[in-house]
């Protein structure tokens, strides 16, 4: 059986375990710098594969693992995350993040989603690309993410699934991974492409490459 066919089992034997209570919700947080048809395309593949009602889109505020690394507003990539997911009915985008004062860690986040009256008895799905997974470690407290979530890893060009091997056995037996059409799309190419002034056109939304330009938002990018 491979991983998609897994994954869809999955979703199936936890839907009929649920049965109709409780909505699923996909979470799909990131820096989104900026956003592209990668991050869409992995939140649209699990959304099919788990049935889920909607998936909030959480641009993060300060990501504490970019620290060191100079980010675009968090205005902007809010708006260009807006801008992606607006045709799309089940997307949706959460401020929640952005709003927040201090570093942008997904345990909060996830505490402040479950306070949230409209996700009362909400399951949610935590999705990610394979390449954040294997840094689970490094965040905070990850053993309570899992507990809190169903922890999604979609594939991602250049990582191996079989680098999950690694991780504690704790935190690697709750990942359900997630096979999707690899897409070798990266924000930081992207960031370097807008730069030197090569096209982007085709790996983010006609909408996103506009505001680019019209903002000049790479222009003078460098990593730190
Ligand atoms: P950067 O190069 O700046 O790190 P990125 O392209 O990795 O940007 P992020 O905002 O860091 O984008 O990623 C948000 C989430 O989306 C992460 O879980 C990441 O693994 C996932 N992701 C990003 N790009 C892809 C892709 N092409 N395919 C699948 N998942 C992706
Ligand atoms: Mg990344």
């Amino acid at each position: 059986m491979n991983s998609r066919t897994a994954a869809k089992r999955t979703a199936m034997n936890n839907r009929s375990a649920e049965g109709s209570e409780g909505r699923k919700i996909g979470i799909m947080g990131g820096t989104f710098d900026p956003i592209h048809y990668g991050h869409l395309l992995a939140a649209d593949e699990a959304h099919a594969a788990f049935g889920l009602s909607e998936v909030v889109f959480i641009p993060s505020g300060r990501p504490p693992h970019k620290a060191n690394k100079r980010v675009t507003s968090p205005e902007d990539r809010y708006l260009m995350t807006e801008l992606a997911t607006v045709d799309c009915p089940y997307f949706r985008v959460s401020r929640v993040e952005i709003d927040r004062q201090g570093n942008s860690y997904t345990i909060d986040t996830l505490r402040a989603l479950r306070a949230m009256p409209e996700y009362d008895g909400a399951q949610f799905y935590f999705i990610t690309g394979l390449d954040a997974v294997l840094d689970i470690v490094s965040w905070k407290n990850p053993e309570e993410i899992m507990a809190m979530c169903r922890f999604v890893a979609v594939s991602r060009y250049g990582y191996s699934p079989k680098k999950m091997e690694e991780l504690p056995e704790g935190l690697r037996t709750k990942i359900i991974p997630l096979e999707i059409p690899l897409l070798a799309i990266s924000s930081t190419e992207l960031r370097e492409r807008a730069k030197s002034g090569r096209s982007i056109r085709f790996m983010v939304p006609p909408a996103v490459e506009k505001f680019i330009r019209k903002k000049s938002l790479y222009r003078n990018y460098t990593e730190e």
